[in-house]
């Protein structure tokens, strides 16, 4: 019997067929051997990980495939981001995902990312933000914490806020910044909606007279001008996997909201040198943590973002290519764990048509190896072909249970 497990996440793997490929999906294209390994002796089936025919949020997808059904428990993206940060959330606080951007003298965004700013000027410019006071709700702690380019996360700490406000982000250029609104009738969104807007007047001004904005301008930089906040999120309350299954569990991921979904849950987010969520990610370091962290903690989950990233690039066949590359680097897992005591699984969170660039909500396939399964006749690891497979149609939230079941960590339901 498997007493550990290993899950692989790649992120919007999952395709329709491509013209650029002659009609096959790039996972058809690529036929990754680990991966058609694992659906050749594993149950494989397709997962819809919300539910059929609703394009997923990686956030939402991830939040269903750790187990927690998404309609009940998700609470805003920018508390996710917030924790992948490293920034210990306590229950009340607000977090939201921020942008550097440009505005013109009329509040025009002119560029969202102000000229993909860099990762010096955007953090000396956060550091000059974190823990500001405001004047109108000065009871309200503020914090926030530069990440990678031109983004950011912005913390409201203090009593009585809410994530039921609006962006301040519009989501496009040529046209003027949002004021933040309550979207309920509450005094908790009413007064966040307030704070929010204060913190963008204030922070305005002291972007405005940085010298990192006066050097920018002198070089035809666009100015860092304003912060553009969207995403409320607080932290979901949740029963943590592992006082729920009664499991260590360690996450291996690049992106902060990857690492931010697994916190949330309760799982030790690993930090891997070079895992840094792009496509230049250094896969071999990853599955090398994976293979290391297994000796420790009976769950791991490993997430790569670089098929989603090709994908909205729209290029099937960079994306075929990149499934090769994971599908071999992901072979040392599959050659050094050991395979008595082992479930692995490999999925998508999502799939991501690289012909249109966004996700959709096509189920993704699924293929788990365990010690022991009722696995059938698949031979390879596709769109197409796990849809043959003993798992049939699964919902994602009930992938971590059919683990958990081969590790024995189910309790039986009734008598
Ligand atoms: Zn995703
Ligand atoms: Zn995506």
């Amino acid at each position: 019997m498997a007493s550990k497990a290993i899950i692989l996440v790649c992120d919007g793997m999952a395709d329709r067929r491509c013209s650029a490929l002659e009609g096959l999906t790039p996972l058809q294209a690529a036929r990754p051997k680990s991966f058609d390994w694992i659906a050749s002796r594993g149950e494989c089936g397709l997962m819809d990980p919300i539910s059929p025919g609703v394009p997923p949020g990686s956030d939402t997808a991830h939040l269903a495939i750790l187990g927690y059904d998404p309609y009940k428990h998700y609470t805003g993206r920018g508390a996710f981001e917030a924790l992948g940060a490293g920034i210990e959330l306590e229950p009340n606080d607000v977090a939201f995902r921020c942008n550097f951007a440009t505005v013109n003298n009329d509040g025009i965004v002119v560029d969202r990312r102000a000229g993909r700013i860099s990762d010096e000027d955007a953090k000396v410019l956060s550091e000059s933000l974190n823990g500001i006071k405001l004047v109108r709700n000065s009871d309200v702690e503020i914090m926030f914490k530069h990440t990678v380019e031109h983004r950011g996360v912005l913390v409201l700490r203090g009593e009585g806020l809410s994530r039921f406000v609006s962006d301040i982000d519009p989501h496009k250029t040529g046209v003027k910044f949002l004021h933040s609104r309550p979207l309920t009738d509450s005094p908790t969104a009413k007064k966040t909606a307030d704070t929010l807007n204060e913190f963008v007047e204030i922070s305005s001004k002291i972007l405005a007279e940085h010298d990192i904005n006066k050097r920018r301008e002198k070089r035809g930089q666009p100015l860092a001008n304003i912060i553009l906040p969207r995403g409320a999120g607080t932290l979901p309350m949740v029963e943590k996997l592992p006082t729920k299954f009664g499991i260590k569990a360690a996450a291996i991921a690049g992106g902060a909201v990857y690492k931010g979904v697994c916190k949330a849950v309760g799982f030790d987010v690993l930090e891997v040198k070079g895992a840094t969520g792009t496509v230049d990610t250094n896969l071999d370091a990853k599955m090398r943590a994976a293979i290391n962290a297994i000796k420790v903690y009976d769950l791991v989950f490993v997430h790569v973002k670089a098929t989603d990233v090709v994908s909205h690039d729209r290029n099937p066949t960079k994306k075929a290519e990149i499934i090769s590359r994971i599908s071999a680097a992901f072979s040392t897992i599959v050659s050094e764990v050991d395979l008595e005591g082992t479930c692995i699984a490999i999925t998508s969170d999502h799939t991501t048509p690289s012909e249109v660039g966004e996700h959709s909500g096509d189920p993704v396939p699924v293929a788990l190896y365990a010690p022991g399964a009722r696995y059938g006749n698949v031979e390879k690891f596709d769109e197409i072909s796990c849809a043959s497979g003993t798992l049939g149609r699964i919902r994602g939230v009930d992938l971590m249970p059919i683990i958990m079941n081969y590790l024995g960590k189910v309790s039986m339901y009734g008598e």
